[in-house]
């Protein structure tokens, strides 16, 4: 079965289940509405996705680490399919986001200019063609022009405690939700054209989101990369293919859990000469079984810097009803009964101490283990 994974950089939750396109794409789907990120960025948080295992491990936990990837010890996404024989191709925002290794072709489109819907078909038409002559592939798409408007327009124009900004919360999500719109359209054509060709007969979709974005809600964080709080943290991903249920499920899942769920459905078994996977397959929760999936996060946030820190510094772990987050430059900790405060504006980090107790030891055995 051949391989068609597609990352919507920046897509909020919000928006996927109400946009036009994504939702009609989501009702015949495995769709996992809270899938959370390791990183609220996209070079921590791909890094997780293709290893399924955290940057804690990995050596991918900032902006500026992907040189420290474990390439030898960590195996990732195509590597796996490369060596069933897949032909791999990926077609990236920059050089950075994703290891390389296993990618026969490797290559950079131009954000600013490059019309990703033509460049992304034409790249689906190419691998139709090798696919009728019997040759499985893996081709992986980035659509990047979420990114590249808020990069245009918020990052470039005002910093993380913009007043401006801050106080303009319904021109940010009207100028999101612009963004949003494309992105909306470029899946709508994507899928159509897939479904022209009756691609998914034989090919595994994946879509997902790496992380949200603030549209202000949080003064300190313009964009995304710098808390820990759910507006960039939940992320969502489908699963599409005839042999697949469509389910909604709104159980708390992890971003490392996508490789082992798409390993399970190639049916390619883990690889013990490597790092054991740290996530854990998606199909049995699919099937009912009830596994509560307990996330970690880590994010840099630069405070008055105006570049990201070398090591995160703000440490999150999240269940489906509480999360817990330790601010590391000050050593302060917060806790949020998400259930009654979904904008985590509540700090009961010391009202409720035996649950504070509680996640503080979830985060240390994540953080240990
Ligand atoms: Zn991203």
């Amino acid at each position: 079965m051949n391989l068609l994974f597609i990352t919507m950089d920046g897509a909020r939750k919000d928006r996927i289940v109400n946009a036009k396109n994504y939702s009609k794409l989501i009702e015949k789907s495995l769709f996992f509405s809270t899938t959370i990120t390791y990183a609220p960025f996209t070079i921590a948080a791909m890094h997780a996705v293709f290893s399924g295992i955290y940057g804690t491990r990995t050596g991918v936990n900032s902006y500026w680490s992907n040189i420290n990837f474990k390439k030898d010890l960590c195996k990732t996404l195509p590597r796996y399919v490369k060596d069933k024989g897949y032909t791999t191709y990926a077609d990236v925002i920059n050089k950075l986001v994703l290891p390389p290794i296993g990618f026969d072709e490797f290559v950079i489109h131009d954000e600013l200019n490059d019309n990703l819907t033509e460049r992304h078909l034409k790249l689906i038409d190419k691998f139709n063609n090798s696919r009728k002559n019997g040759e499985d592939f893996f081709l992986y798409l980035h659509y990047s022009n979420i990114h590249t408007g808020i990069m245009e327009k918020v990052l470039k124009k005002y910093n993380n405690f913009s007043e401006e900004y801050f106080e303009n919360k319904d021109k940010n999500e009207k100028f999101y939700d612009e963004l949003f719109s494309a992105a909306d359209d470029y899946l709508g054509k994507i899928i159509d054209h897939c479904n022209e060709i009756n691609l998914f007969e034989d090919t595994l979709l994946v879509v997902m989101s790496d992380h949200g974005i603030s549209v202000g809600e949080k003064l300190g964080e313009r964009a995304y990369g710098v808390f820990c709080y759910d507006y960039t943290l939940i992320s969502t991903v489908l699963f599409y293919n005839k042999k697949l249920p469509n389910l909604k499920i709104d159980q708390q899942v992890r971003s490392i859990d996508i490789l082992p769920t798409i390993l399970e459905i190639l049916n390619i078994p883990p690889d013990s000469n490597f790092m054991p996977i740290q996530g854990q397959s998606l199909i049995p929760i699919s099937q009912g079984m009830d596994e509560p999936r307990i996330a970690f996060s880590q994010s840099g946030n630069p405070l008055d810097s105006n570049k990201p820190p070398k090591a995160p510094n703000i440490y999150s772990v999240r269940t489906d009803e509480w999360k817990y987050i330790k601010n590391i430059h000050d050593d302060t900790e917060e806790l949020y009964f998400l259930i009654d405060d979904p904008g985590e504006n509540v700090n009961l980090i010391d009202t409720v101490q035996e649950k504070a107790v509680q996640m503080r030891s979830e985060m240390d055995r994540i953080l240990n283990s």
